[in-house]
């Protein structure tokens, strides 16, 4: 099958020729109709996340279910009724339904996640292993996953629009409602306005907030949001984009603040432009080694809830139908999130697209 190789940190990915790893019983084989590519994925290449080339990135795809070991049957709290032929997301947070993390309800720790090797996808033409990303490797063919990250998804909308269920939709979506926790009438500010901040704008729309503030340098960015719900938008470049959060919060800050960008700098303007007893949700990543430093008072006296999320806390069992519904219903739009189409021959531009903040999500839909 053909797939892109990170084979060298920071150099353009070249499309292998790799054999692919037959399935175990408790694995799908899955071939890929769409993979976004994700700003995690830059990261990934640029040796930020801890990755061990060769390795195929792109953790979350939209696939057709090609082998699987029946349909239909329980095991833990779900249920796989899938089988050949279904249209699946392959998330790339797994629910095990086995580990302790699973057993108390968040299986976005899930053990098979963050307790386990990155799986062998393929070999290489000198017989080397490859691995999975995210235990998915999505800028491939096919995929090869635990059949707890299998999804079917019940929609006829276009397979760019549903192959974001798996990252950026389903954990915006969580940020604001399972973490945040945002309800009708509130305040909420986005740090960043990349595709987890867009989502996170759609969301607390939804929610009923009644200020939603979307803070980006980026104009295009701040635009985008303010059609999706933003009832303000925020040039951090232009004014202290905290001063800005507040007068327009009573002079208080924020009920809630998500930050969805990465530098601490974003992180530490998120806290403080949250209001006293506020709510701060971070999601944003960079180097895996990174560190951020946070003034006391604002926590300790001030009463903030420091809150983060991977995958938005999501429990896809719970949470991947509520957010289908959402997109079929128009009240998700992922149209103006879609910012390009690419083929896997064209890896690489959909890469450097991410990394120069030209794409939301640019979406490989050709691997052939
Ligand atoms: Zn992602
Ligand atoms: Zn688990």
């Amino acid at each position: 099958m053909r797939a892109a190789v990170l084979e060298a940190f920071g150099a353009p990915m070249p499309i292998r020729e790799l054999t692919l790893r037959a399935p175990a019983a408790h694995e799908v084989l899955v071939r890929t109709v769409a993979a976004p590519f994700c700003s995690t994925d830059w990261l990934g290449w640029r040796a930020m996340r801890g990755k061990t080339p060769p390795v195929v990135l792109g953790h979350t795809a939209l696939g057709v279910v090609e082998r699987c070991d029946g349909r239909g049957y329980e095991h833990g709290a779900r249920g796989y009724d899938y089988g050949v032929g279904d249209l699946v997301v392959v998330a790339g947070t797994p629910q095990c339904d086995e580990c302790f993390y699973c057993g108390v309800g968040r299986p976005d720790q899930c053990a098979l996640l963050f307790e386990s090797p990155e799986p062998v996808l393929a070999t290489d033409h000198a017989g080397r292993p490859v691995r999975a990303a995210g235990r998915v490797g999505a800028y491939a063919e096919f995929v090869v996953a635990d059949r707890s990250q299998v999804w079917r998804v019940d929609s006829s909308l276009p397979a760019t629009q549903l192959s974001l269920l798996g990252c950026g939709i389903t954990t915006g979506h969580g940020a604001i409602v399972n973490v945040a926790e945002v309800g009708p009438g509130s305040s909420v500010a986005v740090v960043g306005l990349g595709h987890l901040g867009q989502w996170c704008v759609q969301a607390a729309r939804v929610a009923g907030a009644g200020r939603i503030i979307g803070v980006d340098p980026l104009a295009e960015r701040r635009a985008t949001a303010a059609a999706l719900g933003a009832t303000d938008v925020v040039d951090p470049t232009e004014h202290d984009p905290i001063e800005q959060v507040r007068s327009l919060t009573g002079g208080r800050g924020a009920d809630a603040v998500v930050e969805a960008a990465g530098p601490e700098q974003a992180v530490q303007q998120a806290v403080a432009m949250s209001r006293r007893a506020g709510t701060v949700v971070l999601t944003g990543v960079q180097w895996a080694q990174g560190t951020v430093s946070l003034p006391q008072n604002a926590i300790a006296i001030h009463g903030r809830r420091i809150l983060s999320c991977q995958n938005g806390q999501s429990v896809m069992s719970r949470d991947l139908a509520r957010c289908v519904a959402l997109m079929e219903s128009g009240e998700y739009d992922a149209r103006p999130v879609v910012t390009a189409e690419y083929t896997l021959d064209q890896v690489n531009e959909a890469l450097y697209a991410s990394g120069e903040f030209r794409d939301l999500s640019g979406v490989i839909t050709a691997f052939r």
